[in-house]
């Protein structure tokens, strides 16, 4: 299938052939054309597969319609902007990228697209709000802040993107959903976008959507399937060591890094540094301005680790990013999914590596039951674990990893095939 198939106008074709997009990937062929009908979608896709562009590209096609019926006499770019594209992400760091693909596949149009999130000063978001804009990439929190200074309008809002909508039901953003629908026309088409479907997110679709095409790729056709995974056994005050060695002796360039917390990234980042590896770190203790540097010297190979959490490293696009390790499983075996999928990209190549020290074993099961796929472990010589070391019972019996067990083996059960 090509792109000119697909029903995009010949402008937005021509912007992304020039960005060396080929064809369309399968998120892209099966949602495109049901978005220029009109239709609501509830699609299931990762980050990598182009779920972005599947929806930025049609409704920049939509809005650039919409200006033809309004004065099809004249261009868009003599035509007054008004707020009718809203997309929701739950992190800025998704918002930032969501909003640097639109500028870049609407920048033959005369479309204005504005970005806001919270973590830093309003005023330049209220300024870029005064001149009129199309489309408006937020967080629900700054959304909101904006919508009770009544700094926006949003009651011509026509098409609105729910993006990583598991994620932001995770992040405790449901009241502030609530909040905002109540102030934007029902007459809207909506999407929704989720690396993964459960019970709360068909819940929160009966809510948004009306009658949806329901779009499910198929997980052989991911950015998941791209990435090859291992699971090296170590004992956890070797993890460090083991994470050094991998990236010298294999002279990795760019590896991202995760740990369960930010004191633990912290931590690593700076004995890593001891080792000779530059390493720096994003999570939610750092400012935006830091986040965005450490990312910006990570994107260009200034450092040669990015240590995250898993909220700070959720959207983050890093072009042809090889190297992922997993120095801690996550806690919500769901996010293992969205952390590997940082690599694998765009049909390429990727590596994940997972550290697994003993006590930990349950995480990998976890893990495990929502790939509905076994991870081998194995011994990298010179770092087996010492046998003799028992798993700690406490967190083995920890009142979250006993939630988090029963809320990963429901999912399993209940994950679709
Ligand atoms: P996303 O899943 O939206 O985060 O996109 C992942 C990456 O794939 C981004 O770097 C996009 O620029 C790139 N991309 C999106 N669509 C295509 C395509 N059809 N061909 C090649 N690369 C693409």
């Amino acid at each position: 299938m090509s792109f000119s198939s697909l029903g995009l106008h010949q402008q937005l074709v021509t912007t992304i052939t020039d960005l060396g997009y080929s064809e369309p990937t399968p998120i892209q062929s099966a949602a495109v054309p049901e978005i220029l009908k009109g239709h609501d979608i509830m699609a299931r896709a990762q980050t990598g597969t182009g779920k972005t562009a599947a929806f930025a590209l049609p409704l920049i096609h939509n809005i650039q319609e919409s200006y033809k019926i309004q004065t099809p006499s004249s261009s868009d770019e003599s035509s007054p902007k008004h707020l009718q594209t809203l997309v929701l992400t739950p992190t800025r760091e998704l918002a930032q990228q969501v909003f640097n693909s639109f500028e870049k596949y609407g920048k033959k149009t005369a479309i204005k697209n504005a970005i806001a999130y919270g973590g830093v000063s309003i005023n330049p978001q209220l300024e870029a709000l005064k001149n009129g804009i199309d489309i408006l990439v937020a967080t629900p929190g700054r959304l909101l802040d904006l919508i009770f200074r009544e700094a926006i309008n949003l009651s011509q809002i026509k098409q609105i993107v729910f993006d990583e909508a598991d994620r932001m039901l995770d992040m405790g953003f449901i009241t502030d959903i609530n909040r905002i629908l109540k102030v934007i026309p029902d007459d809207r088409q909506t999407l929704l976008f989720s690396a993964t479907f459960d019970d709360a997110i068909f819940k929160l679709s009966k809510k948004l959507l009306t009658t949806p095409k329901l779009i499910e790729i198929d997980e052989k056709n991911t950015a998941a399937s791209q990435v090859e995974q291992m699971v090296y056994a170590v004992d956890e005050d070797r993890k460090r060591e083991l994470t050094s060695y991998l990236i010298g002796s294999k002279n990795w360039h760019q590896v991202l890094i995760f740990t369960r917390t930010k004191q633990g990234a912290d931590a690593l980042a700076k004995e890593m540094c001891k080792d000779g590896i530059k390493a720096q770190t994003i999570h939610g203790d750092k400012s935006q301005g830091a986040r965005e540097k450490a990312l910006a010297d990570f994107k260009d190979k200034k450092v040669r680790a990015l240590v995250a959490t898993d909220v700070a490293a959720r959207g983050l696009d890093i072009d042809q990013l090889k190297y992922v390790i997993n120095y801690e499983l996550p806690y919500i075996a769901e996010d293992y999914i969205h952390r590997i999928g940082r690599t694998g990209r765009a049909g390429n190549k990727g590596l994940a590596i997972s550290l697994l020290s003993v006590g930990e074993e349950y995480l990998l099961e976890e893990v495990e039951a929502v790939l509905d796929a076994r991870l081998p472990q194995q011994w990298l010589p010179g770092y087996e674990p010492d046998l003799t070391k028992q798993a700690p019972t406490s967190r083995k019996n920890s009142r979250t990893a006993q939630k988090n067990r029963r809320k990963n083996r429901a999912y399993g059960k209940k994950k679709p095939k």
